[in-house]
């Protein structure tokens, strides 16, 4: 039986400030009780013990990621206990288990990227946004220079190769000089993988309300489409590629773990607020501590548009015999009718294979919305 990718996403829930920007589900808190790993660990075990049973022959474990809030919070014990619990679960791992954490500069001494390094975290992805101070004001970050300044080198001296930093562009007055001195910062330290987002006006946050108040600037897209472009072609110049519409990487240092959620695979979420991709399911974990120590899951049936996704934002071309695992015959009919109705200079298209455009990758969430009406017209 042929293999099958499946991958494990560990939320650790708590950071030291709320980012005014953030929509994630993130508890504030630069101080966590002591014995609150231990708990957690409890519930995240008996998390993954009622998801084992959705895990179908020939599938192997490819990927973990730590996402947050900030995972680098946590103490090195988290690392090695979370990954104790999937490597004694049962599920096959495969021999090159690609192990992601995320970290924030503030918390990722070089002490704790050992202990993580030390655990098996193989790629630590760094959240940067900015080295420029007004930028993270504008943003609500904390900012410490020193740690800013030493976070990568310590990431490569304790043992990290592949390292990923996030930049945020489009933010207002964030001038393009300042995109390209962050992204020479990154290039010169030597990071392989580069995730650039657009800032974008989450409902609910304290940067929306900020910004509806007026007491912020909005955001301007004409900013956001042109810092895009040109981040592109910069990255492109230092001998990255994209591979998605944010992300940025050198040859063979792509995500695998982001790439198989885009892609449809399946996943499993461990922790409060995660959500898992099972024999097609979603089930979505509650976004309350206290609720998750309950184990209030909610599970809905899998919804087409859920594979839409990546074929509106990974930039390599995908064949439309591919789709054939997700959709009729039918469907992909329709998927390719509206593909082909798309101008050339957004998506190219021939009869066996179609490619998002760098113009494209600008608007992919139109795409998606255009994809997902083609196949709500057949049901
Ligand atoms: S550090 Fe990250 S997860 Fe935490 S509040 Fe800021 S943006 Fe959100």
């Amino acid at each position: 039986m042929a293999t099958r990718i499946l991958s494990a996403y560990i939320h650790f829930p708590f950071c030291d400030v709320k980012c005014a920007y953030c929509d994630f589900f993130s508890i504030a808190k630069r101080h966590y009780p002591t014995d609150f790993e231990d708990t957690y660990l409890n519930q995240i075990k008996q998390d993954l013990a009622k998801k084992i049973p959705l895990v179908q022959n020939g599938e192997t474990l490819r990927t973990v990621f730590f996402g947050g809030g900030t995972p680098s919070k946590a103490s090195g014990s988290f690392f090695s206990k979370s990954l104790a619990l999937l490597k004694n679960s049962g599920i096959p791992i495969h021999r090159n288990l690609e192990i992601t954490a995320e970290g924030n500069p503030e918390s990722l001494t070089y002490e704790k990227l050992c202990q993580m390094r030390e655990a098996g975290v193989n790629r630590i992805s760094i959240g940067i946004q900015s080295f420029q101070e007004n930028v993270l004001k504008y943003l609500g970050r904390l900012y410490h220079p020193k740690q800013y300044k030493e976070v990568i080198q310590f990431a490569r001296k304790a043992g990290f190769t592949n390292i990923s930093a996030d930049l945020i562009y489009g933010v207002p007055s964030q001038k393009w000089q300042q995109v390209q001195d962050d992204l020479n910062r990154l290039i010169d330290e030597g990071v392989v993988h580069i995730s650039a987002y657009a800032l974008t006006k989450e409902a609910g946050t304290k940067l929306a309300m900020q910004m509806d108040l007026g007491q912020k600037k909005s955001i301007s897209a004409y900013r956001q489409a042109f810092q895009q472009e040109k981040i592109e072609a910069y990255l492109i110049q230092n001998g990255f590629y994209r591979y998605e519409v944010s992300n940025y990487a050198k040859p063979g240092y792509d995500c695998m773990h982001n790439v198989a959620v885009w892609k449809g695979r399946k996943y499993i979420g461990l922790g409060v607020a995660a959500h898992s991709f099972l024999h097609n399911v979603r089930i979505l974990n509650p976004k309350s501590l206290k609720q998750y120590a309950v184990r209030k899951f909610t599970t809905i049936p899998s919804q087409k548009e859920d594979y839409l996704i990546g074929i509106s934002r990974l930039a390599k071309p995908q064949s439309f015999q591919s789709l054939l695992k997700f959709f009729s015959k039918e469907e992909v009919h329709r998927l390719k009718d509206t593909l082909v109705s798309f101008c050339p200079e957004f998506i190219k298209v021939n009869s066996y294979f179609f490619q998002l455009t760098p113009k494209g990758l600008l608007f992919s969430d139109s795409i998606l919305d255009r994809l997902a009406n083609a196949i709500s017209e057949i049901e």
